[in-house]
């Protein structure tokens, strides 16, 4: 189980998120819902090591691991793909993803995890040669998260990713990330693609102005007259 417990997160006397308590099982998908500025990459940065934490605790089954540099957090069995295009374009796609087995117990494993995000993502398979500055953005995407998984890792947080995708290849990304769950890996998904992110997830959060205001499984979300106001066009 990761834990978020009271974390307080501040840019320099602005205080970005406000002792935000989340939770986040193996093999679950949670997604944080809230608009723009409410803090959401913030909040999983904070757990990636990208961001200080003033006050709170993070922790893996008890075990807090705040404090520790951005590097080390993959060797936590946590894996962050942030948003926007983080490829190295001139590498190919199969390049790219065995940069990401780098946690010892990922090395030893790196073969098989490249077959599993194969089969995944078949359309990487189909372009495992190419080079990734040449790929749509979607497809781009996709060795983002691919990338991801092959630091084996049993929390898998994800900034927005479905943005700037095609609305068909969205449909694929979510369908993909099902199948990421089903191999065990807890999912904290922040999305601004709230329909799609509630018919995946198991629960939710919504976040306003860094403070959790609400929660609940997604079928609860969905019903929420609040959510629906503010994301589901209140219809
Ligand atoms: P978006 O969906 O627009 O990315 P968000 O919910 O992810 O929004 P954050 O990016 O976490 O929100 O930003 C939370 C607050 O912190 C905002 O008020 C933002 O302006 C501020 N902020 C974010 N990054 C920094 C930074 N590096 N320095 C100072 N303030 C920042």
């Amino acid at each position: 189980m990761l834990e978020l417990n009271d974390i307080t997160v501040f840019y320099g006397k602005h205080l970005a998120v406000d002792t935000v308590n989340i939770t986040l099982a193996k093999g679950e998908i949670v997604v944080v819902l809230g608009a723009n500025g409410a803090g959401k990459s913030t909040m999983l940065k904070a757990v990636a090591g990208m961001v200080p934490i003033a006050t709170g605790t993070v922790a893996i089954d008890g075990q807090i691991f705040n404090g520790i540099p951005a590097h080390q957090i993959p060797d936590k069995g946590i894996a962050f793909v942030p948003e926007g295009r983080g490829v190295v374009g001139q590498m190919t796609v199969e390049e790219n993803l065995r940069l990401g087995a780098t946690p010892a117990r990922a090395r030893a494993f790196e073969d098989e995890t490249l077959e599993q995000v194969f089969d995944i993502f078949p359309r990487l398979k189909e372009r495992q040669n190419q080079f990734v500055q040449t790929m749509s953005g979607g497809e781009q995407r996709m060795v983002e998260v691919g990338r991801a998984m092959m630091a084996k890792p049993e929390f898998l947080l994800l900034d927005e990713p479905s943005l700037g995708l095609a609305p068909i290849i969205v449909g694929d990304m979510f369908k993909a990330l099902d199948r990421v769950r089903e191999t065990g890996v807890g999912l904290l998904i922040v999305e601004q693609n709230v329909k799609i992110s509630l018919r995946h997830a198991d629960r939710g959060y919504l976040l306003e102005a860094g403070r959790i205001t609400g929660s609940g499984s997604s079928q609860e979300l969905i019903n929420d007259a609040a959510v629906r106001q503010a994301f589901l066009g209140g219809d």
